[in-house]
């Protein structure tokens, strides 16, 4: 069941339609992590089978100005997210920190966990963090005038859609995010349009915030966050390199991961009903995690429900392991070596957890009457 009680798809594509057709308009278009692993489903490839390229071809020919992707924010999100929690290790903040990404699950915690809110990481979702900056930064580096720019961001799932409408969701002086499509309904218009996506070239994401790391992109699957977290903490605080955590995709795993002289334990759930079973333990107080990740669809991302249907338990496993198969080929696999992102605090925002950083990127959460 869909956490945020979304569950009917409330379509965007005429509006996406309209702010294409519009000439006054600059149309920027983001991808997250999990769609280019299950795009090619709906257009009668094996789940998993990893699409990147042609989908950016594909939203070219939509007419979109620039395609970015929102694997980039999500390396944004580990560097603001793990200077978090490398604050709270150090006795800043509360532990365990929980991770605030999924939208569904902030939701759910506003209604079922009011007294855990304060575990919560304030760090946007990647989601809005791309839109808070395609807003700002994107201008300010462009010239092009942000009054004029309609951001469009294509997701796995419906929550995306509430969260865009948060009212304290914006950092930007207008609407960050303008439209959400899910996967479903960007394969629709990529029919509607008549184009042959199997035969499309593969083509790459436009620069200044197409960039990304192998750790961004295993943000589409659940366990993904976690360890692009651990990556990036254990690196900037002992100088050496993660071994892999191997929490697997399905419910509740754990790992203990050794920084320093410091054991430190980390956990994750996937679905609401595992999430309930963990964060009940935290509540009781007898949680030893320091760090836990909570995505409300099982299997994370790359099962969220606005992805193609139907998908079974087999499919998602496949859809994981293409977004694994990504991060192991990546040059890159650690966020904080991503040149975009050093890029961006050196021209843009200084630091992370920052002035610029605190205004633009992080949020707040606040107790909803029970569900
Ligand atoms: Fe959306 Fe599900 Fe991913 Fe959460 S886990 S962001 S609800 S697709």
């Amino acid at each position: 069941v869909c956490p945020v009680g979304a569950i009917t798809e409330l379509s965007e594509i005429d509006k996406v339609w309209a702010a294409l057709e519009d000439d006054e308009k600059h149309v920027l278009v983001q991808t997250a992590p999990s769609v280019q692993a299950t795009l090619g489903e709906e257009f009668g490839m094996e789940p998993g089978t990893v699409v990147t390229g042609q989908m950016v071809a594909a939203l070219r020919r939509l007419g979109f100005d620039q395609v970015f992707s929102t694997d980039f924010a999500a390396d944004l999100t580990i560097l603001e997210e793990g200077n978090e929690f490398l604050k709270k290790l150090n006795g800043e903040g509360e532990l365990p920190h929980i991770t605030s990404c999924c939208p569904g699950w902030v939701k759910g915690a506003e209604h079922n966990f009011p007294d855990l809110l304060k575990h919560l990481s304030s760090a946007k979702s990647p989601m809005q963090m791309f839109s808070a900056l395609s807003k700002t930064y994107y201008p300010e580096q462009t010239g092009v005038d942000p009054a004029t720019i309609y951001t469009v961001a294509v997701m796995p799932c419906t929550a995306k859609k509430f969260e865009k409408d948060r009212e304290e969701i914006n950092g930007s002086d207008f609407k960050d995010t303008d439209a959400v499509l899910t996967t479903r309904e960007f394969a629709r218009m990529i029919k509607e349009m008549g184009i042959n996506f199997n035969s499309l070239p593969e083509e790459d994401f436009d620069e200044l915030m197409g960039e990304s790391t192998g750790a961004g992109t295993i943000f589409g699957t659940t366990g993904g966050v976690t360890e692009a977290a651990v990556r990036t903490v254990k690196e900037k605080l002992t100088g050496e390199p993660l071994e892999r955590l191997n929490l697997g995709f399905r419910g509740i795993n754990q790992a203990e991961v050794r920084i320093g002289d410091r054991l430190v334990k980390v956990g994750i759930a996937n679905g609401f009903a595992n999430a309930q079973k963990l964060l009940e333990r935290v509540r009781a107080g007898e949680c030893e995690l320091d760090f836990i990740e909570i995505m409300a669809c099982p299997h994370g991302c790359v099962g969220g429900g606005g992805q193609p249907r139907p998908a079974t338990n087999e499919k998602k496993d496949k859809r994981a392991q293409g977004l694994a198969n990504i991060d192991d080929s990546s040059k890159i696999r650690k966020s904080h070596e991503n040149p975009q992102i050093l890029k961006l605090y050196e021209e843009f925002l200084g630091e992370p957890l920052g002035g610029e950083s605190h205004h633009l990127l992080h949020t707040k959460y606040k107790a909803r009457p029970k569900n």
